[in-house]
């Protein structure tokens, strides 16, 4: 592949591509428009599917010391402390939970060459000619390059220029974020991902942090089913007021949380969730997209950072084929249309499950409850197309 390749956004997506070009031998450059990486501390959990990738590079171990792993689900309700379900995964891969940034990090001290990874540059727009792709950045700079990958993100300026009718929508849900020092009490919420279930709203719990720090975190993401997203923004500062409001409940852990949330003076914030149906292709002669630039998908099977990283994974091994650069990117989306478009759908029809009022939300209590005490590993059945699936088997490498 003779072609210079230009990657644009440096999130888990970008520096997942530029870590596997390297290890691949192919040259790239990366443009990120953050002056540097924001220490984002908010929570990620990794499945099976993404562990394969880390220990395909020899890098699950760094992965492990940055991460708690968690060994199964358990699905409560917001009255008292009634646990609906409880499961644990089969895996022989684990499956992690750690911090937004730790695993920015991991990925950015894993890539060799940094002088590939250019900050504070903007991409303003492109257009392809001659067979080029003529890149213009906010800063006055602009770039030819061989082919361009946008790695951009859910608002991507390359998603809009690929398909100007397909513009990411506010999905009628909002979620709080916020990280709270994990006390003695939260025990019970150690080595599982905890969902607490109600009538249009749910809160998802797991702790977090780097083993190598004292302090340990629990990780909180907090749904509400919210028809208006007035903001001009994506993101804004969090009502606590709105939260105790919202979130009313009779648990007393979830209460105890909530209460602590409440009073701590760590920043909240309140994101609008925003996506779009899935797109017929990703790819126009010389460019393409990855991650959530290419499928934004709401959080609810927490697969967004796991899609961007498996894409990042094979379009790698796309492009090392030696076809044309457009014969990779066709290659490439032709292995992930279909995956990827099936996880987006899947997220949204957790969001009816984990929200379900009345009849449908009795007719839910009752099966899971009795599913999980009779077969929990019907659950895994469920999951096991998106957690067994091996990127790293598609190739010998
Ligand atoms: C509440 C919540 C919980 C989640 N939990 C999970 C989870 O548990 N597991 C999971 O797998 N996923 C989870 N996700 C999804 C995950 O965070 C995203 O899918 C993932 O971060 C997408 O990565 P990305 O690299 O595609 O995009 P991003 O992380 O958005 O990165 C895009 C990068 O591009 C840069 N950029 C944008 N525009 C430009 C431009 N014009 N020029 C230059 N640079 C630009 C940005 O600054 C950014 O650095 C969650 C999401 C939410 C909202």
């Amino acid at each position: 592949m003779s072609e210079q390749i230009t990657i644009i956004g440096g999130g888990i997506g970008g520096l997942t591509l530029a870590l596997a070009l390297e290890q691949k031998n192919i040259d790239y450059q990366l443009y990120e428009q953050a002056q540097s990486f924001e220490a984002l501390g908010y929570g990620l959990q990794l499945s099976p599917n993404v562990v394969r990738v880390f220990r395909q590079w020899g890098l699950e171990k760094n992965l492990a010391k940055i991460s708690h792993r968690c060994f199964g689900f358990e699905l409560r309700s917001f009255e008292g402390d009634n646990i609906l379900a409880r499961w644990k995964l089969n895996s022989d891969v684990p499956y992690y939970q750690c911090r937004r940034a730790d695993l920015h990090q991991l990925l950015f001290n894993s890539i060799k060459d940094h002088r590939k990874i250019h900050f504070s540059q903007r991409l303003e727009g492109y257009e392809q000619k001659n067979k080029l792709v003529h890149l213009h950045f906010t800063n006055q700079n602009s770039l030819t390059t061989g082919a361009l990958i946008g790695a951009d993100g859910v608002r991507s300026q390359i998603r809009k220029t690929l398909f100007p009718s397909y513009k990411a929508e506010y999905a009628g849900y909002s979620a709080y974020r916020a990280i709270l020092p994990f006390q003695d009490s939260y025990q019970p919420l150690l080595g599982k991902a905890t969902v607490w279930m109600g009538e249009n709203h749910h809160v998802v719990a797991y702790a977090n942090g780097n083993q190598g720090e004292k302090t340990q975190w629990l990780n909180l993401v907090l749904v509400l089913k919210d028809s208006n997203w007035q903001e001009q923004g994506w993101t804004i500062p969090a009502n606590k007021q709105e939260i105790a409001q919202n979130f009313k409940n009779t648990s007393p852990l979830l209460n105890e949380i909530l209460k602590e949330m409440i009073s701590n003076t760590e920043p909240c914030y309140k994101w609008g969730l925003f996506t779009h149906n899935p797109l017929p292709y990703w790819s126009e002669g010389k460019t393409t997209i990855l991650g959530d630039a290419a499928h934004p998908m709401l959080p609810f099977q927490a697969q967004g950072a796991a899609m961007a990283i498996e894409d990042a994974y094979i379009l790698a091994q796309c492009i090392a084929q030696k076809n044309t650069i457009e014969t990779a990117f066709g290659n490439y989306e032709k292995l992930r249309l279909r995956r990827t478009a099936r996880v987006q759908q899947t997220s949204r029809n957790n969001a009816d499950i984990f929200h379900a009022t009345g009849i449908k939300a009795m007719v839910r209590n009752l099966g899971l409850g009795l599913i999980s005490s009779v077969n929990g590993q019907l659950l895994n059945q469920k999951t096991a197309w998106i957690y067994n699936y091996d990127v790293t088997s598609l190739w010998s490498s």
